[in-house]
């Protein structure tokens, strides 16, 4: 399978240089040159393949001859390792639990088979590659856990100081081993434009690539569970609307890309807090990137998404064709927190705050008789301690796979400049 930059400058490549660039040389970010539906009869019948075969099926055009087929097999046994449970909150409301992997965040998926994938890639090679990443809270965790004791890949994490919750920042700065943290006297976009600055340094000559859901190891392997939420509740008989808590919109624009392989969905909502950036534009057409804002939904702090690129070329960049198939509504911090309280209160499903902005966003949308809501539960509420037990009345129970990292010791270098990054890259 050929990729080509959404810049429209570089050559088309391969999926695997794709994986090992991150970004193409001319900054544009890569994008599947062909996308093939998948056979109506295997979505017809999705109920009688196992989660590891329809991921299969959903990736393999993507990935082509480039790894072997008893490989790929290999590396999606390890990525889908754990449960996607679809919970019931109402009549026409469920949460798709994405929080049961290792890190308990949906990226855990990506990150995992990005690095399997690498790994393959980079066998044999004597020279290692850097995995550079900037996080605004859960991709640091998820990236550090998938590549941790990858072979010949070094992974360097990039995270706001003090803008990420205690629990994330164990997860990202105790696990040694090939798994360096840096921690940046900035925001998220700091971290993300160091990152960038360093791509474009012609005297870096380590190998570098990103991690972010830029990569496209990392952004399509998140087709995997929309797939799996259908084979769950095609028995209703009911139009599916997925509402996806928004930061990178990089889930989201996988949902997109798996109801092109065919998978029937009525409507995505991409639901944000008050980085607002794509809800603006759905008005006015308008798009006009701003510096990110914190709020309680840290992991959407994001006030340039890198994916909507993504979502715009999937609808041919027909600004009425993605406003017939998606929709865009941002929350404040007090709106979430209120539903918080109403669906506890409701139902006693404790939600994290990036959970209840997808339940606003269904709310919002307004669900017909014939739909049924999903909103994608991206975090486990324990990520966002302070948060949930500030709003609700619970003590949340702290998961064996959390209680691992907590006691470990920090270990981050600070930096708070570009210079910092490079001195780092450069030793
Ligand atoms: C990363 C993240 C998001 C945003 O996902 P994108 O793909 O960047 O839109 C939402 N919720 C949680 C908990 C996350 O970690």
């Amino acid at each position: 399978m050929n990729y080509y930059s959404l810049h429209h400058k570089s050559p088309k490549t391969t999926f695997k240089n794709a994986v090992v660039e991150g970004l193409a040389k001319d900054r544009g970010i890569y994008f599947p040159e062909t996308i093939t539906p998948l056979s109506k009869d295997f979505i017809d019948n999705i109920e009688n393949y196992t989660n590891q075969e329809i991921a299969f099926e959903v990736i393999k055009q993507f990935v082509g001859d480039e790894i072997p087929t008893e490989k790929l097999k290999e590396i999606i046994e390890e990525t889908v390792s754990f449960d996607f449970p679809v919970v019931k909150i109402t009549d026409n409301i469920a949460s798709l639990e994405l929080f049961h992997g290792p890190t308990m965040a949906f990226k855990d998926v990506g990150a995992k088979f990005m690095a399997k994938c690498l790994e393959y890639f980079n066998q044999g090679n004597d020279k290692e590659v850097t995995v550079l990443v900037a996080t605004s809270g859960d991709t640091g965790g998820a990236v550090a856990n998938g590549f941790l004791g990858a072979k010949g890949v070094n992974v360097v994490i990039l995270y706001p100081s003090g803008k990420v919750s205690d629990i994330q920042e164990k997860q990202l700065t105790t696990l040694g081993q090939n798994i360096t943290a840096l921690e940046v006297d900035g925001v998220f976009d700091d971290c993300q434009e160091m990152v960038k600055t360093a791509f474009l340094d012609e005297e870096i000559t380590k190998t570098l690539t990103s991690a972010n859901s830029i990569n496209v190891a990392r952004w399509l392997p998140q087709m995997f569970y929309f797939f799996f939420t259908y084979k769950e509740l095609k028995k209703l008989n009911k139009e599916l609307v997925f509402s996806v808590p928004s930061g990178n919109f990089g889930n989201i624009c996988a949902g997109i890309m798996a109801q092109k392989l065919g998978l029937p969905v009525k409507h995505f909502v991409a639901s944000t807090n008050v980085n607002d950036t794509v809800p603006n534009y759905l008005k006015d057409g308008k798009y006009t990137p701003k510096p990110s804002k914190a709020t309680i939904s840290n992991a959407m702090d994001v006030g340039n998404p890198s994916n909507f690129i993504r979502i715009q070329e999937l609808f041919n960049n027909d600004f009425e064709a993605l406003k017939n198939h998606f929709s865009s509504y941002s929350f404040s911090d007090d709106e979430t927190r209120e539903k918080m309280k109403a669906i506890y209160k409701e139902s006693g499903y404790v939600a994290d705050p990036h959970g209840a902005v997808g339940y606003l966003g269904l709310e919002k949308f307004g669900l017909n008789e014939n739909e049924f809501g999903v909103f994608l539960e991206t975090a486990h509420p324990v990520k966002f301690l302070d948060v949930v037990e500030g709003t609700l009345p619970v003590k949340v129970e702290i998961p064996a796979q959390i209680q691992k990292v907590i006691n470990n010791k920090k270990v981050a270098i600070k930096a708070s400049s570009y210079e910092d990054l490079k001195a780092f890259l450069m030793e």
